[in-house]
């Protein structure tokens, strides 16, 4: 009896070979992504353990937005409500963050928004989850994944929100209260500008603190807005 011919199997393509490769991350590692796309690097980060933070946190929260996004914000990075739901700037925070944006007439859908860290650093009190800020050997260790990150979006623009998001892109000398709401320039053209991260206009004590924190925090985005000088 004529034995029937298998067909040709379709050729693999190389990525699917590599993403098929991939072995357990060890501790102290980043995975590589597959290609240089932004799915693929949301993809490589989920398996990250470049540094400690990834065990006790839920997962890894990347950034989110178009990949051609001209405007990128970077926060310091993930907080409860984030690490629980895998999004960046879900929380209180990030929903302060979406009210003065739409107070702007500004679409949060247009722009890319990320954390410096993309593990949520905690200490438990009781039944909450404190933030702690990630020490410095662990923002050296992110910084793989946020400098992938702007290579893939290339943005016009750079808002960081909060000193430490601030001082990962304009440098450790750079003063947040000081210099907030100022534009500057990379040396690649990227424009750059601080203001504060949306959790400090929640920690003010007093009513009138927090309207004022607000404010400000409002007028510094506001610069985004054409004929101030933004992208
Ligand atoms: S915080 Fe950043 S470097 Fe550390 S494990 Fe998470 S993704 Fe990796």
């Amino acid at each position: 009896m004529a034995t029937r011919k298998s067909p040709p199997k379709a050729p693999v393509k190389a990525s699917a070979k590599r993403a098929r490769k991939r072995v357990a991350v060890r501790d102290g590692e980043a995975p590589e992504p597959v290609d240089d796309s932004l799915a693929a690097m949301r993809d490589a980060a989920r398996g990250c353990k470049r540094c400690p933070l990834w065990k006790p946190a839920t997962q890894t929260v990347f950034g989110e937005g178009p990949d051609d996004a001209r405007v990128l914000f970077i926060g310091e990075q993930p907080g409860d409500a984030e690490d629980l739901s895998g999004h960046p700037f879900v929380g209180p925070a990030g929903k302060l963050f979406d009210r003065a944006l739409a107070e702007l007439g500004l679409d949060r859908a247009k722009f890319y928004v990320t954390n410096a860290v993309k593990h949520f650093k905690y200490e438990v009190r009781g039944k909450v989850r404190l933030h702690r800020s990630p020490d410095a050997s662990e923002r050296a260790a992110c910084r793989i994944w946020l400098e992938r990150e702007l290579a893939a979006v290339k943005p016009d623009a750079i808002v960081c929100l909060g000193a430490i998001a601030a001082r990962s892109v304009l440098g450790s000398k750079f003063r947040l209260m000081a210099q907030r709401g100022q534009w500057q320039t990379l040396a690649d053209g990227t424009r750059v500008m601080a203001t504060v991260h949306p959790s400090f206009v929640l920690r003010q004590r007093g009513d009138e603190e927090r309207h004022a924190a607000y404010a400000q925090f409002v007028a510094d985005l506001s610069l985004l807005k054409r004929g101030k000088r933004g992208p």
